[in-house]
């Protein structure tokens, strides 16, 4: 997936623009490891084109001295980690002496700068943000982003540097391909050293060239498929050392590689506010997910401590929640096995293709037992269902009208869908469209 980070100091009106550039404005708050700052990432969808966008923060706590180093450090994990940067200053103040600093290292990166000119309100905002053409980037834009204007135009221009995603041939001829991830000292390695058979960490000094995600041939079962980690991945520390970042960066990344995500939590600790950010975008990524709890042999069990532990984790995965659960000790090697046969499992439920004679079959009969609600005054009839040829299992509801269908109804044809067709893992989408 392609990465744009926004970076510039606090206040510059970096959050405004971010917030115009999600999808309904579902932010993903880290806050997690957020003592210093707050960061935010999501996926925005520009003129088609699908891109994670990363709000490097900008509050940070402490002295002078600190705040600026802390602020350098955002600028060099921007650009390592991402494709591309918007570098937002403030027409406001004029160029200051951080907006100089940053600049200093962003002119020595090969990617992508768009110098953004925030808080241009005005005409007479307009002349003083000539200013900033003298800060040597080739690509300026002028923008107000609390009110929108120019943000269309530097959006476009970044999402022109979007190759087209080649949707079809996700999947074709390819092994199925399996991300491993979680938080830092879940037991990621562990895992893949239980599965893989060997040790393996690797260390790269070389910053901007290191492949973020690691991927591993795999035979099981006479099945086979591709394992993606970033659990190897240390960098050497230089500039910056920020782990808790680049394992969040990582994840992303390793998520839009995969075709189901094994999201491995800690028996121990439960899931956290974080896990639960990565489960909602691998499924709002249309991925394949189970849940691993690891270090199970940690926890003093009873009768029906795996039993109870499921939903409650159930509860908080909500409202998907159609998510298999697999409870194992990547120590102990216990159920490791299991997992895997769960993620080939969860893989065939998200390349299911339902006939559509039998589609009709038992949705016809679920619509017949319970239709929509009327609304205003008209009976809503659905007709027909199909499944759509995307990668993601999609079904189309054509019926008079598709706009009146609310949410408890789309909920109860989805749970009708799951209850006959084995779709557990895998994140479902419903359209309504007329005839
Ligand atoms: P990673 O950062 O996610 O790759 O985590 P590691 O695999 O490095 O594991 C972190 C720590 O947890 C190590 O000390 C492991 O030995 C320990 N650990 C991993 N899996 C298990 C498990 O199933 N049970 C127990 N008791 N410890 C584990």
């Amino acid at each position: 997936g392609f990465t744009l980070a926004i970076v510039g100091r606090p206040n510059v009106g970096k959050s405004t623009l971010f917030n115009r550039l999600l999808e309904q404005r579902k932010a993903i708050v880290d806050d997690v490891s957020g003592v210093t700052r707050d960061r935010q990432y999501g996926i925005s969808d520009w003129n088609g084109k699908n891109f994670n966008v990363i709000d490097t923060g900008g509050f940070v706590h402490g002295s002078e001295d600190v705040f600026e180093k802390e602020i350098a450090k955002q600028v060099m994990i921007a650009v390592e980690e991402a494709d591309a940067i918007v570098f937002m200053v403030d027409a406001g103040t004029g160029i200051t002496h951080l907006d100089e600093e940053m600049a200093n290292v962003l002119r020595k990166s090969i990617k992508p700068v768009f110098l953004t000119v925030n808080k241009v309100d005005n005409n007479d905002r307009m002349l003083d943000a000539t200013e900033f053409y003298s800060m040597g980037f080739e690509q300026v834009y002028f923008i107000a982003s609390a009110s929108g204007s120019g943000t269309g135009e530097l959006l476009d221009a970044v999402a022109d540097l979007i190759p087209e995603e080649k949707k079809d041939e996700e999947g074709k001829d390819e092994l199925p391909k399996f991300a491993i991830i979680g938080q830092p000292n879940v037991g990621k390695s562990s895992l893949l050293n239980a599965l893989v058979g060997q040790e393996r960490t690797i260390v790269s000094d070389i910053a901007g060239t290191t492949r973020d995600t690691i991927h591993t041939h795999y035979n099981l079962f006479q099945k086979e498929f591709t394992l993606i980690d970033t659990a190897g991945i240390r960098r050497k520390a230089r500039v910056h050392e920020d782990l808790e970042f680049y394992s969040v960066i990582r994840a992303i990344k390793a998520v839009d590689e995969a075709d189901v995500c094994l999201l491995l939590i800690d028996a121990e600790k439960g899931i956290t506010a974080q896990d639960l950010n990565i489960f909602s975008l691998a499924a709002r990524k249309g991925k394949g997910v189970l849940l691993l709890v690891n270090k199970w042999d940690l926890v003093a069990k009873e009768t029906n401590t795996a039993r109870d532990y499921e939903n409650e984790l159930k509860k908080r995965l909500a409202p998907f929640s159609d998510v298999p659960v697999v409870f194992i000790s990547a120590l102990e090697k216990t159920r490791i096995f299991k997992a895997m046969e769960t993620a080939l499992e969860v893989y065939e439920n998200r390349s299911r293709k339902v006939p559509t004679s039998k589609l009709n079959d038992v949705m016809l009969k679920a619509v017949q037992a319970h239709h929509a609600p009327v609304v205003r005054g008209h009976a809503i009839k659905i007709k027909f269902v199909t499944q759509l040829p995307t990668v993601v299992p999609s079904f189309a509801f054509f019926c008079n009208f598709p706009d009146d269908i609310k949410t408890p109804y789309r909920n109860y044809l989805e749970n009708q869908l799951r209850k006959n067709f084995d779709l557990s893992g895998v994140p479902v989408r419903l359209y309504f469209r007329k005839k």
